[in-house]
């Protein structure tokens, strides 16, 4: 980090971005105050050969320049966490390591690099993780240098210097993004909209407006925006000046867009790029394996318009589309056999990401149940056409029988069975499709454990 030589600045979180920051607070020659309260979590900064100091003190935030806290902490609802509300009291700014590595990108000290690399951020309630990486992917295949960080693994202080030319990739969440001092990417994406996380935002407005400060007065040269949802529109229709404006390029899965400045938009499984009422490419998605369905469009769209508007040839985003291999538990196929294939939607945990997965295939042996949410599945009633037959595992198998009545279902318990049954009775052209509806906690630590084992037992099974 640059620009906090001799400052002392407060680090509340130790988790793995909170060590992050305090390692590269020291390299910028700042003395970094650590504190978390959990005595694990500081057991282990110790053992790194920090020192804690505890933030809960009254004194604790003399001379301090800044307080950065990790994006699992609430800062502001349900209620402020006490140290977060100290610091505040006391008019000591409050900041993420978001808003650190942007500071260091505007200060003169970062001419140890070449060039100041560019900064693309993806944020949205859904598709954040894929549209990151594809972009990533595309980058890498034609031949720019490039980095991934952010929500997606690694923390933005992680990165490693920056070389000439290099474009960074980061995936922002709404937490990141509402906390962060410095927001100033080049390219800004916006996938969509829909209920999240809304108990740590007071809501829908504030959850929107924690998102929309990636897109504020000063900020990105181009912005990406998801048209899809009234939100998107608004904030497309407040950024451009004017529908012919090339600012702003639009994306959506499913509308037509051709009367905008610029836009990218998926139809009928073919993306197409129109720019100032001209149509400038059309690439077929049937064909692109990695990325099924409609909401996968919606990414691909993201994608391609975020490195076109950094110059990159519609051809070479093509080849690189049909050479991404999906994120691992997100919409990702596993094997085929016999014309059936095998897909892993591990991620899909709740009612609205199973709807996208159930319907990105025409024929579907379903894999479901986990640890049942509030509200159960009654609102995949709708989406339930496409299912051949249900195999239903974990705590919530009987509830999830219940709920889906007259669809074709079988109590399985385990992953083990589900897969082995479902294996057995598909016919060619049919999609087996772990997309759980329900969290993993029942049986595994994680939802990427549950899609591991899934890929595991797919893999044994068909060799
Ligand atoms: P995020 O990082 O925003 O959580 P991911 O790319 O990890 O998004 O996808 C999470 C889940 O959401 C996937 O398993 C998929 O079922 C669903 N999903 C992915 N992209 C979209 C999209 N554009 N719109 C709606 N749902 C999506």
């Amino acid at each position: 980090v640059q620009g906090v030589q001799g400052q002392k600045v407060a680090v509340l979180g130790l988790g793995r971005s909170g060590l992050a920051t305090a390692r590269a607070l020291v390299a910028g020659g700042a003395e970094p105050l650590l504190w978390d309260d959990s005595p694990e979590a500081r057991a282990k900064a110790e053992a790194e050969g920090f020192t804690c100091h505890d933030l809960t003190r009254n004194a604790a935030f003399e001379g301090v320049a800044a307080l950065v806290v990790s994006p699992g902490i609430p800062h502001l609802y349900p209620a402020p966490n006490p140290v977060i509300a100290r610091a505040m009291d006391l008019g000591v700014p409050v900041d993420n390591d978001i808003g650190l590595f942007f500071r260091s990108l505007s200060t003169p000290e970062w001419d140890n690099f070449d060039t100041v690399p560019r900064v693309i951020c993806v944020t949205g309630s859904n598709g954040k993780s894929t549209t990151t990486a594809l972009i990533h992917h595309i980058l890498a295949e034609a031949g720019r240098p490039t980095q991934m960080a952010g929500n997606i693994g690694r923390g933005v202080l992680d990165i490693d210097p920056p070389g000439e030319g290099e474009v960074i990739v980061l995936e922002l969440s709404s937490y990141q993004t509402d906390l962060a001092r410095a927001l100033t990417p080049d390219v800004a994406v916006f996938t969509n909209l829909s209920p999240d996380h809304l108990d740590r935002h007071a809501g829908m407005g504030g959850y929107f407006a924690a998102k929309r400060r990636l897109f504020a007065e000063g900020g990105p040269d181009r912005a990406v925006i998801g048209v899809d949802e009234v939100e998107g529109r608004y904030l497309a229709n407040q950024l451009a000046q004017g529908a012919g404006d090339d600012r702003v390029i639009r994306i959506s899965s499913g509308q037509k867009l051709d009367a905008f400045g610029w836009s990218v938009f998926a139809r009928k499984g073919f993306l197409a790029e129109w720019r100032h009422g001209r149509q400038i490419a059309s690439i077929d998605l049937r064909e692109v394996k990695g990325l099924p369905g409609a909401h996968n469009h919606q990414n691909a769209c993201a994608a391609y318009a975020a490195v076109r508007s950094l110059g990159l040839a519609p051809r070479q985003i093509e080849a690189a589309l049909h050479s991404f291999g999906g994120l691992p538990h997100r919409s990702q196929l596993v094997g085929e056999r016999g014309g059936v294939r095998f897909v892993n939607d591990s991620k899909a945990t709740n009612v609205d990401s199973a709807a996208k997965a159930l319907q990105a295939f025409p024929r579907i042996r379903w894999i479901a149940g986990g640890m049942g949410k509030d509200g159960g599945i009654a609102a995949l009633q709708p989406f339930l056409g496409s299912v051949v037959k249900a195999y239903l595992i974990g705590h919530s198998a009987r509830d999830f029988a219940l709920q889906i009545g007259q669809t074709p279902h079988e109590i399985c318990e385990t992953m083990d069975r589900a897969v082995a049954r479902a294996a057995e009775e598909a016919q060619a052209g049919e999609v087996v499709l772990l997309a759980p509806a329900a969290a993993s906690f029942d049986q595994y630590p994680n939802f990427e454990k549950r899609g591991e084992d899934f890929t595991a037992r797919v893999r044994a099974l068909i060799g």
